[in-house]
């Protein structure tokens, strides 16, 4: 009897089990699925269509061109203009590269490794995971600030395309066109400007040991990254063809540049170039002299031939971070609340407010989420037991709760 009751039950068509001994059946046509297989199933499609993506599946028609990156960029990063449009450049020539065949002209397009320079918190690492999204190709985010030469206490160098295989799934031909971005690059500089006297075991052997990566060759790259696992076999990837990004905040450079500007006014139009530099933002003049200035080496500058920069984030720019983008903060409590089906507002002064803080404490833009979580905490705690339909926030709300919360905190954030 027992048994029959089971004959007549449903049952997932792919593992067999009841309607009973799984969460749930979706009904087709002719049978049933259970929600595992369906997860299972839609893995397995995952898995095969990035699998299908392969070396020879680029294809240039389909790739989004310059000004259809920059668009997209534009749709997570508020301003940066110049940045966005070299990066959106850089990486539609790396594709272009990736496609390009021998026909016997000669002519070999060779890559072009970007360098950004700009402060922190303006968008550099924000605008490199922008492009991920984007892209076909693995990618990944290295710190540079971990890097040391062989032998000292550190990653080595190689370590950099230990990531790089790991999101290629170890596929090296995948990883061989894969773009890499390197944080804080400035960390690595020579410190002074005196062409070593002793060795600068931080900073030019990182540096020449970085060209190697950056030049293209056949590096041996430990799988599993790191020094803790001797016996592992080395993986031999040559970095031709994968593009570097690198990105610093090079505190300081703008005094390099003055000094530079400075030099270069004395003469016949110094009146006139004067005039016309802009000295609240140097950093737009930004030239490759003064990366060697600050200490990088002139092969590493050589090497990164794309350069650009990014602006510091002013009044308006921090206002349209925080309610501009796609996936900006004001939409992420919005969406967290309605999740608990709480219309969330803001009266728009709240913004302004905002914004006056992360200005007044000097936090940029990384400051605006702590100023925002200090106003909304007691409401993300108070909210969902209470089942309001609705709930405003008002300056004066904002104005308690910010001086509740203790603000020197998040000066250290
Ligand atoms: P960094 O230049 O130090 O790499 P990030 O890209 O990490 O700075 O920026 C820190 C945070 O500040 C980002 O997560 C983002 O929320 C915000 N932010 C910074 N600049 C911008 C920008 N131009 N547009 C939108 N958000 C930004």
């Amino acid at each position: 009897m027992a048994d029959s009751t089971r004959r007549n039950k449903n049952r997932c068509s792919f593992c067999g089990r009841t309607e009973d001994e799984v969460n749930f059946l979706i009904t087709g046509m002719y049978g049933f699925i259970c929600d595992d297989c369906a997860r299972q199933a839609y893995d397995i499609v995952q898995e095969t269509q990035r699998k299908s993506k392969g070396v020879s599946s680029l294809n240039l028609d389909e790739l989004p061109k310059p000004q259809e990156i920059k668009a997209f960029l534009d749709q997570y990063v508020i301003g940066q203009d110049d940045a966005k449009r070299y990066l959106s450049v850089s990486v539609y020539n790396h594709y272009k590269r990736l496609l390009q065949k021998d026909n016997g002209d000669d002519v070999e397009i060779e890559k072009s490794n970007i360098i950004m320079v700009g402060s922190t918190g303006t968008g550099k690492t924000l605008l490199a995971r922008t492009i991920a999204k984007l892209l076909h190709v693995p990618f990944t985010i290295v710190d540079a600030t971990v890097l040391t030469e062989a032998g000292y206490v550190g990653e080595d160098i190689e370590s950099i395309l230990t990531r790089l295989l790991q999101v290629a799934d170890y596929n090296v031909a995948e990883a061989e066109r894969g773009i890499v971005f390197i944080d804080e690059i400035d960390k690595i500089a020579r410190k002074g400007d005196n062409p070593s006297i002793t060795r600068d075991v931080s900073g030019e052997g990182v540096q020449q040991g970085l060209l190697k990566l950056l030049e293209g060759s056949v590096v041996n790259v430990p799988p599993q990254g790191g020094r803790k696992h001797p016996e592992q076999k080395m993986i031999a990837v040559n970095t031709k063809n994968i593009l570097f990004i690198c990105g610093g905040a090079f505190d300081g450079i703008e005094k390099k540049i003055a000094q530079r500007l400075n030099t270069h006014v004395v003469g016949y139009n110094a009146v006139r170039n004067t005039a016309s530099i802009d000295k609240n933002n140097l950093m737009q003049y930004i030239s490759p002299q003064d990366l060697k200035s600050f200490g990088l080496i002139p092969e590493i500058i050589g090497r990164l031939p794309v350069l650009t920069y990014l602006n510091p984030l002013n009044r308006t720019a921090l206002r349209a971070i925080l309610t501009e983008p796609k996936n900006s903060i004001i939409r992420q409590y919005v969406k967290l609340f309605e999740m608990d089906n709480v219309k969330l507002s803001f009266e728009d002064e709240v913004y302004e407010y905002v914004v006056d803080k992360a200005i007044e404490y000097k936090l940029g833009a990384r400051g605006l989420r702590s100023i925002v979580e200090a106003i909304m905490m007691d409401a993300m705690y108070e909210i969902p037991s209470e089942h309001a339909d609705s709930f405003v926030v008002t300056l004066d709300y904002a104005k308690k709760q910010l001086e509740k919360a203790n603000v020197a905190r998040l000066q250290n954030a």
